[in-house]
């Protein structure tokens, strides 16, 4: 079994100083035909079509949902082809060869003035969230538009998520440093949309530098009910509960939506690339990437195109530490993130950092029963009876034990004593508990 809990050379505290990279383009881009929510799609052009930049090629279809799939680059499309997916799917890819001209599809694109962008509804922002695929960039890829409908609910407080709280992730505090001023309209954006003046940053004390940057912004906008929220510096201080919490001292239950207690609550990404949506009529074709681990030569922040194939971007980055070492590939973080067999995957607009370990065995010891893994669950699991009842088949014990709570959070694994994968044996658990 793949530790993702161990040792990790921390680049964090350089990698949030280095500005981000444009790590250029692929020759071939590769457009995922399906994903988690939606396992079908449907392209509208066929082989040898040459498609434009942003051009709308097709419709993914899930059970609650569609997306519609756009070209991030312009050139030709040459068929498909199979990659892991984040998921650690191998999926059916769109395989684009890229022409280096990024020809626009300008029946699409269009520039809207601030005027325009201040008379926009709800609906009509909600229509262009839904239409330019704009979704969850914080790792959920959530469609944004169906956060907009809180089935009637006044949303008295926005929350925007920039605590970005696993370890060693920092493309977002690059983003927010590098895109100030896009951030901010993004959140002006949703206050318009939800009818709401208090909307608070939310963000690590520790992030002073951030904290700083904003507070002088927004000193120039004394009336706009923007805040700056520091929070802690803790994790799993960015999962939603812990943040409405630390932020506005509500406690959400489990099972109910924070829109029931007058509270939305957005990425920050998100909130920015939806405003560049809105502003230039496009979708998000490249998000900011950290590229981190022992496993790798030269770990950065990338601004990386969609599409883009993990191998270019590690080969960008200077290649392998010690090649003769088997590696590891966790996509996103090391607590949350997915550990995948190898660095055949496709960076889609979820995929929030790339981290790559040289791989040492770590050997699991026998359970002493210590109780670390239930002191340091945020949802009150017991982590270690999920574990036993799995081991014991007893249906019965998993469900009342209620592993459908777990947030997977990873932190039973982490702080197992015995290095126990603690967190598989739960993802086991509610996988049962929902037969
Ligand atoms: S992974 Fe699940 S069970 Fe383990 S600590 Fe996190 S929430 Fe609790
Ligand atoms: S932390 Fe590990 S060793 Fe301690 S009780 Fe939990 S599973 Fe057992």
């Amino acid at each position: 079994m793949i530790a993702k809990t161990k040792y990790i050379a921390n680049t964090r505290n350089l990698l949030e100083i280095l500005p981000t990279v444009d790590i250029g383009e692929p020759e071939d881009i590769f457009i995922a035909m399906e994903n988690a929510r939606c396992p079908k799609a449907e392209l509208s052009i066929k082989e040898g079509d040459h498609v434009k930049l942003y051009q709308l090629i097709g419709m993914r279809y899930g059970p609650f949902f569609n997306q519609p799939i756009h070209s991030t680059v312009s050139g030709t499309f040459v068929g498909f082809e199979k990659h892991l997916h984040r998921s650690g799917k191998l999926v059916n890819f769109a395989h684009i060869k890229n022409d280096f001209k990024d020809e626009e599809d300008k029946t699409v694109t269009f520039e809207r003035t601030d005027e325009e962008i201040a008379k926009l509804t709800r609906e009509e922002i909600m229509e262009i969230a839904r239409d330019r695929a704009s979704a969850g960039l914080g790792g959920s890829s959530f469609p944004t538009y169906i956060k907009f409908d809180t089935k009637g609910r006044k949303i008295n407080t926005i929350l925007i998520n920039g605590i970005e709280c696993e370890p060693y992730i920092t493309a977002d505090k690059r983003m927010m440093v590098e895109h100030a001023e896009t951030v901010i309209n993004g959140i002006k954006l949703m206050q318009q949309a939800f009818g709401t003046k208090d909307a608070r940053l939310c963000v690590k004390k520790k992030y002073k530098d951030i904290i700083d940057i904003y507070n002088t912004f927004l000193s120039e906008m004394p009336d706009s009910g923007i805040t700056v929220c520091p929070v802690g510096n803790y994790y799993p201080q960015g999962w939603e509960i812990a943040m409405i919490k630390s932020a506005t001292g509500i406690d959400v239950p489990s099972g109910h939506l924070p829109s029931e207690y007058g509270i939305i609550n957005f990425n920050v990404s998100t909130v920015a690339g939806l405003y560049d949506s809105v502003k230039y009529n496009r979708p998000v074709i490249e998000r900011y990437v950290s590229v981190t681990g022992d496993g790798i030569k030269h770990p950065g922040n990338f601004s990386i195109r969609n599409g883009t194939p993990m191998r270019y971007i590690l080969e960008k980055c200077g290649g392998y530490t010690h090649p003769e070492k088997k590696k590891v590939f966790i996509l996103g973080g090391p607590m949350m993130g997915a550990s995948l067999p190898s660095d055949d995957c496709i960076c889609t607009k979820t995929v929030t950092s790339i981290i790559v370990l040289n791989h040492d065995e770590i050997k699991e010891e026998n359970c002493i029963r210590c109780g670390s893994c239930v002191l340091s669950c945020p949802v009150h699991l017991k982590p270690v009876q999920i574990m036993n009842a799995v081991k014991a088949m007893d249906k019965e014990m998993i469900k009342a034990l209620e592993p459908l709570k777990c947030i997977e959070c990873g932190l039973c694994a982490y702080s197992c004593t015995s290095k126990i994968q603690v967190t598989d044996y739960v993802r086991r658990a509610k996988v049962i508990a929902k037969l």
